[in-house]
């Protein structure tokens, strides 16, 4: 049984990110409003997601660590009008496999709470305690008994990296929950429940973007729409520019939708000056097979050419108003 959690954690848990990404989705299918991230050493010391979402009973905080004990698929419909973000019931008992996992959850106002430690995948130590509704998962020591898996990870600034860029695509995505990452006790970013997406844009990307952000607010008139924010390229950026896309509310590097952005940006990415780009593409999800993988998102639009030729007519026209 613990074996399979192992291969599970090899597809699955790839390196601290991966394990950020699927705690922070299983708080936001828990409906928080709130998620905390705590990060020492870049993953490989702590990784700490804390979240006031709806918490889970006794029982179901063993469950969790069981292998399939999703809670988010109950009839095999549920699996083609996937709502939540998770559905395999896989990433807590893989993650608890390669790692020592403390989880605190509380799942009623009585303050009626519960705390298990997991090492390498077996349960330790369970006891009552009292907690604020909500989940708490502590992952300490990550691969400490697969050491060949330990030897992939890089420096930790490398790692926080993947790891803020992680929070920084659910953070854009949920503009409806707040979001605090915080690396060796020192926060990197919040972002407030109330805070626009131009507000949260600059909180990730840089203050200096916020007064070139040029609005992208259009329909096609028949069920596409694009909305978000796009930037003039920049010249000396510390990063290599940003590209955030999200179809249908999940964040998602599309192939088409990237060719389409640049397409949008050609004859103004002069050397060294990068595009800076947030959008949402939202289209009948009857013209898009999303296959959701475990670890990456690949979708299949039904009409490519409409897609990519929208988008790109769209962002020329917002970038270079006077050649159109
Ligand atoms: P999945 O998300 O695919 O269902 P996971 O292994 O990620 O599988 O989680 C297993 C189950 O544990 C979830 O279905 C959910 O019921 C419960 N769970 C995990 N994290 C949380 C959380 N932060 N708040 C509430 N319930 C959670
Ligand atoms: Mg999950």
């Amino acid at each position: 049984e613990n074996i399979s959690n192992m291969i599970a954690a090899g597809e699955v848990v790839e390196r601290p990110s991966s394990v950020v990404k699927e705690l922070v989705e299983n708080s936001l299918d828990a409906g928080a409003r709130e998620i905390v991230v705590e990060i020492e050493r870049g993953g490989r010391k702590m990784i700490r997601v804390a979240d006031d979402g709806e918490g889970m009973s006794r029982d179901d905080a063993f469950l969790c660590l069981e292998r399939h004990a999703t809670s988010k698929l109950r009839k095999p419909e549920d699996l083609s009008a996937l709502t939540t973000l998770g559905f395999r019931g896989e990433a807590l008992p893989a993650i608890a496999s390669v790692s020592r996992l403390t989880l605190q959850t509380c799942g009623n106002d009585e303050g009626e709470g519960v705390e298990i430690q997991v090492e390498g995948g077996t349960i330790r130590q369970s006891r009552e305690m009292g907690l604020p509704r909500g989940t708490l998962i502590d992952v300490r020591n990550l691969f400490f008994n697969t050491p060949a898996r330990r030897k992939f990870l890089r420096r930790d600034e490398t790692e926080i990296g993947h790891i803020a860029d992680v929070v920084t695509k659910q953070a854009l995505a949920h503009p409806d929950v707040q979001f605090r990452l915080l690396h060796n006790g020192r926060c990197l970013f919040e972002v407030r429940r109330d805070s626009s997406l131009p507000e949260r844009i600059a909180a990730f990307l840089g203050r200096p973007l916020l007064k070139q952000l040029l609005p992208v607010e259009v329909e096609d008139g028949v069920d596409l729409t694009l909305s978000g924010y796009i930037c003039p390229p920049e010249v000396n950026r510390s990063t290599s520019g940003a590209i955030y896309t999200f179809i249908n509310g999940r964040c998602i590097r599309d192939r088409v939708v990237q060719h389409a952005v640049i397409e949008g940006y050609r004859n103004l990415l002069m050397k060294g000056r990068f595009p800076v780009v947030v959008l949402f593409l939202t289209l009948d999800p009857a013209m898009v097979d999303v296959n959701v993988h475990p670890t990456k998102h690949e979708v299949r639009f039904r009409d490519q050419r409409r897609v990519h030729d929208f988008i790109a007519a769209r962002l020329k026209q917002t970038l270079q108003p006077a050649a159109w």
